[in-house]
């Protein structure tokens, strides 16, 4: 159990060592990661919730380049970190891959939902701060200093100190290319574009295609029904999980190419790139004093699903922190392991391996089987009494 009183004694040792204004924990980036690692926090160790702040340096709703597609184990979790779903987004109820050229269709009521990440988030936060979480915008952190009993955090907004450091800033994070140095580099590319539906039917239908694997794409293209000022739109995007070496797809041509099929020129489109990072067994995820969480520390990269993956770490980093604070020990030396035994370590494992597979070459002739046998699979679990709840992504 967390003794309160060791991290209200450690508080407050802190406090008088330094002149700068300094918390135990300081948060970096306020999307999914960052909010559910604040919110686990407040549950698991609420000693240290009024000593937590959270840095973010856009002002929500802010954009971020996104399917928003969230499965039914992205809503579990939101459950689980007391998070209501109140931007409900377009609920889904068919998905249809395309694989080695057959069309497999999965129907279900609910099977998962879209939404603009602008409001989820916006949302997020609110809800964050309802619960009495300390949430700076417009503070952007742009260096990290380490000293021996913490780390200095330079931002727009002046300079903070903190015992522990959470890098939940994303995909490109400082705090990773600053404080958790890496060789390996692990990344999958994604271009986006969002166009308006002449048409309003079909919004329930998310599609997945990944044809373009025999033109060594690893990785598919998406369409998602989405919602643009009340209006019916498509989010048309592509992912390279980029897992495997060798010759890489030409992703901007093959958007394209998919955007004229619905009509629309690339002069009139506007197309958006951002990167994801993978996850892999071996990787560093932690440095004495700092941790990182969501897409700064990896995500799956069969799917590339990442707003679920994001909120799942918060409370595998919260865990670490109370410990952390009741053993006075703040190497985090434990941090990667506690995630690959954690219920997202497995998942992320799982799906990592999945897409090394998958993405491979040898594999591309039974894709089609690969399809059959998810099929299957997918309508035992309909029929069975097998709860739906528990599954991810189908
Ligand atoms: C094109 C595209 C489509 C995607 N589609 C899906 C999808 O349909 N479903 C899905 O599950 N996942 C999807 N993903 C992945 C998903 O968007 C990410 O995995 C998810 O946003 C990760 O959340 P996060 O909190 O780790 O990072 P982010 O959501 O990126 O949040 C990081 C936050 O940190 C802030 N920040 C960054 N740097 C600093 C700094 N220096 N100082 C202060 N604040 C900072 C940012 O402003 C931001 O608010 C997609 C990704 C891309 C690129």
């Amino acid at each position: 159990m967390l003794d309160k009183n060791v991290i209200n004694v450690h508080i407050h040792h802190f406090e008088q060592a330094t002149t700068v204004p300094e918390k135990s924990v300081i948060i970096v980036g306020s999307g999914p990661a960052g909010i559910a690692t604040a919110m686990s926090i407040i549950k698991m160790a609420p000693a240290l919730a009024n000593d937590m702040l959270v840095l973010e340096k856009a002002r929500h709703p802010r954009h971020k380049p996104c399917g928003g597609g969230l499965t039914a184990f992205a809503d579990q979790t939101l459950d689980e970190l007391g998070l209501r779903k109140r931007i409900a987004g377009i609920a889904v109820h068919k998905v249809r891959f395309l694989l080695g050229g057959r069309p497999f269709n999965f129907e279900r009521e609910n099977l998962m939902r879209i939404v603009r990440r602008d409001e989820f988030d916006a949302d997020l936060v609110m809800q964050a701060r309802d619960a009495g979480i300390e949430i700076r915008e417009d503070t952007a952190v742009h260096d990290l200093i380490r000293r021996e009993d913490g780390i200095v955090i330079e931002s727009s907004a002046g300079t903070f100190k903190t015992k522990v450091l959470v890098g939940a800033d994303g995909a490109n994070s400082l705090v990773r290319r600053k404080l958790v140095r890496e060789s390996d580099t692990r990344v999958s590319r994604l271009l986006e574009a969002v166009i308006p539906l002449a048409r309003q039917d079909d919004q329930n239908t998310a599609i997945f295609d990944f044809s373009a694997m025999r033109q060594n794409l690893r990785g598919y293209i998406w369409e998602f029904p989405t919602q643009v000022g009340g209006k019916a739109h498509l989010n048309i995007g592509i992912f390279d999980s980029r897992i495997h070496g060798g010759p890489r797809a030409n992703i901007r041509k093959l958007l394209s190419d998919r955007l004229s099929s619905h009509g629309f020129s690339n002069a009139e489109t506007q197309i958006e790139g951002h990167p994801e990072r993978w996850f892999s067994p071996r990787g560093i995820y932690a440095q004495p004093n700092v941790l990182l969480v969501g897409d700064a520390a990896g995500i799956e990269p069969w799917l590339g699903e990442g707003i679920s993956i994001a909120l799942g770490y918060g409370p595998v980093a919260a865990r670490a922190i109370r410990d952390a604070f009741a053993t006075q020990d703040f190497s985090f030396s434990g941090y990667r392991d506690l995630i690959l035994t954690s219920k997202l370590g497995k998942l992320l494992n799982r799906n990592r391996r999945v897409a090394g597979l998958f993405y491979s070459r040898p594999a591309r002739p039974f894709l089609a089987a690969f399809g059959r046998a998810l099929a299957i699979q997918f309508d035992l679990r309909k029929h069975s009494s097998f709860h739906l709840r528990r599954q991810h992504v189908l």
